[in-house]
């Protein structure tokens, strides 16, 4: 028993592939198709030869079907190739000869049209399907208007209407779970993909959230992250500080060692910043040379400190290898404490703090309120 449940989620369960599924059950249908027409052939029609033709036909599905697992490639021109053989030779002649419209195997069509739609997709799969299914139709006039000279059942069962009855049950049925099966299988396609969308507009959010040089969040990041970490300090009581970092004279960087020296001196700021900020803080690139690190729970004395420590170990540092050694590279450092304004206002202030620090003379820290009271910086305390 477990050997058969385990080969039939294997077949058809969440275990296969989507597409595995999809082959697994056209195929079935197809055997299904083959073992209703041979049981049809001998019970009903007593035709040993109908029934032989059936068999052989299921035998063949069988070999399509392990084909296919031998040639994966192959699998999708397998399917269309049994898909036609079914739709437009096996079912009719099914329809035909086996009870036609007293028979329930016209269930079949839906069933047909619903691989059909699946398997071929497109333009020339709507010009197939349509094809298909006024085929059917026409089918199914056919054995209305000469349903005298076609075989109904035969005299064994003829105008025995609990048989018919019977007959179309047990069609309607088989079509019933073949259908149900397929429409688990079409919206576990569909969930697959909307989640492989969902994931690929994350992965997408994140790589436009980050800057490319640096590694670091960048500015649209940076306005989220101020965002909510806003709302979370008024939940909390907790202070919010935000600095802002800006090179000095990072022009002449550029204009006297090159754009790539310009660009590791970024990277090795970045990478200070990087190691400075403990677990809750974070790091953003703003734009060009310019750097805001957000301090949750801190007030703007711890944040000061900070500030001194990552402008004083940016002074002390050579920051690229391709730098003359005595070179130094110095930042001004704007320094805000939240004040129950918004996050563009923190980030803003810390702005303006960092402008101050520019005009008194470059390479300092300037603390600043949103009120626009200030502090006096460490670097003027000493
Ligand atoms: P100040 O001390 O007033 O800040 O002067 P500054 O020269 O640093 O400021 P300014 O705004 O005049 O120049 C900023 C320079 O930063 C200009 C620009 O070429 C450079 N820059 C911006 N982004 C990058 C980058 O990604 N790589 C490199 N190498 N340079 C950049
Ligand atoms: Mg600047
Ligand atoms: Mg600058």
């Amino acid at each position: 028993m477990t050997t058969h449940k385990s080969l039939f989620r294997k077949l058809f369960g969440p275990e296969a592939e989507v597409r595995d599924r999809l082959y697994n059950i056209t195929f079935a249908f197809g055997i299904l198709m083959g073992i209703t027409g041979a049981v049809t052939c001998v019970f009903i029609h007593s035709s040993a030869m109908a029934s032989g033709i059936a068999a052989a036909m299921t035998v063949l599905v069988f070999c399509m079907w392990v084909l296919g697992y031998r040639h994966p490639k192959h699998r999708m021109a397998i399917i269309k190739i049994a898909l036609v053989c079914l739709d437009f030779v096996v079912l009719p002649a099914l329809y035909l000869s086996g009870g036609s419209i007293h028979s329930g195997i016209s269930a079949y069509f839906a069933l047909g049209i619903a691989l059909s739609l699946l398997c071929f997709r497109g333009r020339n799969g709507t010009v197939f399907v349509t094809f298909q299914s006024l085929f059917y139709l026409f089918l199914y006039w056919l054995s209305w208007r000469f349903s005298d000279r076609l075989t109904s059942f035969p005299a064994l069962f003829a105008g025995n209407h609990w048989f018919e009855h019977v007959a179309v049950g047990s069609n309607v049925l088989m079509v019933a779970v073949a259908l149900s099966v397929l429409i688990k299988v079409v919206f576990s396609v569909l969930r697959q993909e909307s989640h492989s969308v969902e994931e690929a507009i994350i992965d997408m959010t994140r790589l436009a959230e980050i800057d490319h040089l640096t590694g670091l969040s960048n500015r649209r990041a940076m306005y989220k992250a101020v965002k909510s970490e806003v709302s979370r300090a008024k939940r909390r009581g907790l202070p919010l500080s935000a600095i802002l970092i800006d090179i000095d004279d990072f022009k002449l960087v550029n204009d006297e060692y090159g754009h790539t020296i310009g660009d590791e001196v970024l990277r090795e700021l970045s990478a200070i910043l990087t190691a400075l900020c403990s677990e809750h803080m974070r790091a953003f690139r703003f734009g060009g040379e310019e750097f805001v690190v957000l301090l949750p729970g801190y007030d703007r004395e711890l944040a000061e400190d900070l500030s001194e420590k990552i402008r004083m170990t940016v002074a002390g540092r050579k920051m690229s290898p391709h730098l003359p050694p005595d070179r130094r590279v110095t930042v001004s450092i704007g320094v805000a404490e939240y004040n129950g304004g918004t996050g563009e206002a923190l980030i803003d202030t810390a702005d303006h703090g960092m402008y101050i620090a520019k005009s008194r003379g470059k390479n300092q820290v300037y603390g600043i309120t949103e009120e626009g009271s200030h502090a006096i910086s460490p670097s003027d305390r000493n």
